[in-house]
């Protein structure tokens, strides 16, 4: 393989050095040789161990929405209600702008990115690459800093609530699964999807590449 080409090499991002990029095998790492600073690791333990991780999260993102997280009190009623309920009670105390950026901050944002991070890890485990990967991954890449707000937003959630003294949370499964969730995407999000770029190019046109270095190999 010609070693020039771009794809072959990487770039150190502590000292620039620019370094073509041998194959890993697994569970080993590549370090810099100028500064020792660590450029990447085998990706093959790590897909399994982020695709694990994803579908654990997902599992306990149900549990967090399906079981009651706070207790509303309304004219000497009390009744519990998962977070979906303590949006829509948020919505119905004229707080809209804080019910709609809790509802995306801890459902639809958490949501989307395990979906999508589903739709890429498992058909790259299985060895092929789904169909509008680059996107997907650029959308991963747009969401990402929201992500990791909605621990804050929980917060605040729990603040308005109490404030406005129509509800108590109650510490239960439903919180206890959201402190987990917060710990799982901490650790989905710390996984680089430049990695899966790498992978899905090894997986996609390499092997057209390889085809042809051969052919000219063989000529
Ligand atoms: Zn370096």
């Amino acid at each position: 393989m010609n070693a020039n080409e771009p794809d072959d090499l990487i770039a150190c991002h502590e000292c620039d050095a620019l370094i073509q990029k041998p194959a890993l095998p697994q569970r080993t790492s590549a370090k810099c040789p100028r500064c020792g600073s660590l450029l990447y690791r085998s990706i093959s333990s790590n897909l399994d161990k982020i695709s694990a991780m994803t579908l654990a999260a997902l599992v306990t993102f149900v549990i967090a929405q399906a079981f009651p997280i706070v207790e509303l009190n309304a004219n000497g009623l009390t009744s519990q209600t998962t977070l979906i309920g303590a949006i829509v009670a948020l919505w119905g105390e004229q707080m809209e702008i804080m019910a709609v950026l809790v509802f995306c901050s801890t459902i639809l944002f958490p949501l989307c990115e395990l979906l999508a991070l589903l739709y890429v890890l498992l058909p790259l485990r299985a060895g092929y690459v789904p169909p509008g990967l680059n996107a997907v991954l650029r959308g991963i890449q747009l969401m990402r800093p929201w992500g990791m707000i909605e621990v804050f937003m929980l917060g605040v959630l729990v603040t308005l609530v109490k404030m406005v003294s129509i509800a108590r949370v109650i510490p239960e499964a439903a919180l206890f699964a959201f402190g987990v969730l917060t710990l799982m995407l901490a650790v989905v999000v710390s996984f680089d999807p430049r990695a899966l770029w790498d992978l899905a190019g090894r997986l996609g046109p390499r092997q057209s590449k390889r085809l042809t270095t051969d052919a000219r190999q063989k000529s």
